[in-house]
């Protein structure tokens, strides 16, 4: 790591933090395997060092969006012998042979798709592991019910050939992180018939899914005998409806500073930042921090994003930059080079992800994943 990268700002990556989490999950799921989902570079934690932790931790499976994730975790050294890995997301003509020859558990909501597989395994001469995804209410990828019929007679004729095994069934919550929110029970039941149905024609999955973090954490029924939580692991709640971090025994794993790069007076009065949307209202001394939307720092959080300077919650002053930001430090002085916390676990009276979402108008998950690649990532505790 370049020494001068780290002294702008950097996003710390408390990987004891993760494993922790991943043991606290699995002690919630203890009946269940655990996929540590990586997708989106690790929600912006940096994909090959959470799945390590992950897989120190006790988890077994990987998940990731793209077939691309998954082949650059093969490519890491994730062979199969340590992990399984699967994928959902996948792009009519995507590279369903290579995901065949790296043993990636592939995923299918459609007969389209289905076909493509069955092409592809046909090529690589060897059967594709091949997931079914269920549409039990969330609407977006998946199954329809009314289609199930068709994916699955074609699915087990496509078995039989042998150019793939069911290696598993799945679907996705919708709204698991509302706590009693009615469609959770009939999406459980769908999901149960679903399988049922599958399972009387043929299909013999060593994986039955549906829990994301929030099903993870309060849906036992929701377990089956596999997990896949995502922002749990990285020690955030996936909604304050549900607890904090702490409710669950999890702590945050990445921590966000900067160095303040300039400290200055300024007049009362003096417009801050594009737009002059600040104005300061008296004599004061501001505070540059050099981070901004080009390393995800939420434009939204203009005006409202909070930072900890000095021991002191301080406020973004006026609009959120490319670059950089403004604090107003209230006259007080900190040395150029102090530390600007923006984020981090909340142990030490520093803001967390939950609060930029909340100063931003998102969701905690967007406060993570959206740490650009400009932003160093520092791992604390590789080490188990
Ligand atoms: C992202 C994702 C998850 C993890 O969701 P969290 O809410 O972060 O736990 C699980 N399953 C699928 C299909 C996903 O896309």
């Amino acid at each position: 790591m370049n020494e001068s990268a780290v002294v702008r700002a950097r996003a710390e990556i408390d990987l004891a933090a993760l494993r922790g989490n991943v043991r606290a999950l699995r002690a919630l799921a203890p009946g269940a395997a655990l996929m540590a989902v990586v997708k989106a570079d690790g929600y912006g934690h940096g994909m090959v060092p959470v799945a390590r932790a992950a897989l120190d931790a006790g988890a077994t499976w990987l998940g990731t969006a793209t077939p691309e994730e998954a082949l650059a975790l093969r490519a890491a050294g994730f062979g199969p012998d340590r992990a399984r890995i699967m994928c959902w997301l996948w792009a009519p003509g995507g590279p369903w042979r290579d995901g065949i020859e790296a043993d990636l558990d592939m995923s299918v909501s459609g007969v389209r798709a289905l076909r493509e597989v069955m092409a592809a395994a046909r090529q690589a001469g060897r059967p594709a592991r091949l997931q079914l995804k269920a549409d039990t209410g969330l609407g977006r990828g998946g199954c329809q019910p009314a289609d199930w019929p068709e994916l699955v007679a074609e699915a087990m004729r496509a078995e039989s050939e042998g150019l793939i095994r069911v290696t598993g069934l799945w679907s996705h919550l919708a709204c698991a992180d509302e706590p009693d929110h009615p469609s959770i029970q009939p999406q459980l039941g769908r999901f149960r018939d679903m399988v049922r149905y599958a399972e009387e024609r043929g299909a013999r999955p060593e994986v039955r899914h549906i829990a994301n973090s929030p099903g993870t954490l309060t849906l036992p029924e929701s377990h089956f005998n596999l997990v896949r939580p995502g922002i749990a692991m990285y020690g955030i709640s996936p909604s304050p409806a549900i607890g904090t971090p702490a409710d669950f025994g999890l702590r945050p794993v990445m921590t966000l500073k900067a160095s303040l790069v300039l400290v200055k007076h300024v007049p009362g009065g003096h417009g801050v930042s594009y737009g002059h949307h600040y104005v300061t209202p008296g004599d004061t001394t501001l505070g540059l921090v050099p981070l901004g939307y080009g390393d995800g720092i939420p434009r939204h959080a203009s005006g409202t994003g909070p930072v900890l300077v000095g021991g002191k919650w301080r406020t973004v002053a006026g609009r959120v930059a490319m670059d950089q930001f403004v604090v107003d430090l209230g006259g007080d002085e900190p040395p150029e080079g102090t530390q600007a916390v923006l984020f981090g676990p909340g142990e030490h009276g520093e803001p967390t992800a939950e609060d930029w979402a909340q100063a931003a108008g998102t969701i905690a998950y967007e406060i993570v994943t959206r740490i650009g690649a400009r932003v160093p990532r520092v791992l604390l505790n590789e080490r188990p």
